[in-house]
């Protein structure tokens, strides 16, 4: 089975949140009811204290560096706006996006403002003049779509996108191209694992439904397998059960013989395989 992991770009730094939003608060009140309820301990709480009078939020270096060392060509989105909690600005995206892509991964947009189809174009459009020549696709920030929203991501000429997803159950949907009226095909790659929707409280559990999930869909004979973690998770102090997690699922996944691929390498495969099979059409004629 083909792997493919990518990581959403939510924060850069803590001081981008500061008169702009909530996450910070947000995130320290959350922590407190977190350590009451037991569900983690008063280091891990402090250390969340600590980390919102850090400079640095985003842990994209730390995540690249084992990203790198097992082989996984993940995709990082960044926002090219700002909507619900993710607040940096493009001019301090952008040094960011040249790392991720000097270090060999890919790098697309984390579309923010999707309620016209100008606001979607106006963040592809902004995106493409920071990477000119090079295709890239596209997550909507949270779990936010409709049949129009896909539309219009294909309309604006995204190569892929990895928006839909399934909340209330696991679902191993495959991927499928969505033709949009001007012409534009673009991939659309249901998303089958998100770390906040199996990690909120137990990483035992989390391991046990996401290894029967693996099973399930080696046995479906699923040829593709897209998880979502954030970055910002990947971190020993702050969240040492999800980084617990995410290391387990790659070595799971290692163990298991799969391939870890980026989205580019996949739709290169559903393209070959798409020619290979209307040309056995043609000569069956
Ligand atoms: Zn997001």
């Amino acid at each position: 089975m083909n792997i493919i992991i990518s990581h959403d770009v939510d924060h850069l730094y803590t001081c981008e949140h500061w008169r702009k939003d909530l996450i910070m608060e947000k995130h320290l009140v959350r922590s407190g009811l977190q350590v009451l309820r037991g569900d983690i301990n008063t280091r891990v709480f402090l250390y969340r204290v600590a980390s919102v009078f850090q400079h640095r939020y985003c842990r994209i270096p730390e995540i690249m560096e084992f990203d790198a060392k097992h082989q996984i060509p993940s995709t990082f989105f960044f926002g090219m706006g700002n909507t619900l909690g993710m607040s940096y600005t493009q001019e301090q995206a952008l040094p960011w996006i040249q790392k991720v892509r000097e270090a060999g991964f890919y790098a697309g947009v984390h579309a923010a403002d999707i309620t016209s189809a100008e606001s979607i174009q106006k963040e592809h459009n902004d995106f493409k003049r920071i990477c000119p020549n090079y295709t890239f696709g596209t997550r909507v920030h949270y779990v936010r779509y409709d049949d129009i929203t896909l539309q219009r991501l294909a309309t604006a000429g995204y190569l892929y996108d990895t928006t839909e997803f399934s909340k209330e159950t696991f679902s191993l949907k495959q991927p499928y191209q969505i033709i949009a009226s001007n012409g534009n095909r673009m991939w659309e790659f249901p998303l089958h694992l998100m770390d906040s929707y199996v990690l909120e409280k137990d990483v035992k559990n989390a391991i046990q439904k996401v290894s029967s999930l693996l099973r399930q869909a080696e046995q479906s004979g699923s040829l593709f397998f897209t998880f979502l973690f954030h970055d910002v998770y990947f971190n020993e102090k702050t969240y040492p059960e999800w980084i617990a997690f995410y290391k387990w699922f790659v070595s799971a996944c290692e163990e298991a013989g799969h391939h870890f691929i980026s989205y580019h390498q996949a739709i290169k495969m559903l393209e070959d395989a798409q020619r290979a099979a209307e040309r056995i059409h043609q000569q069956s004629i």
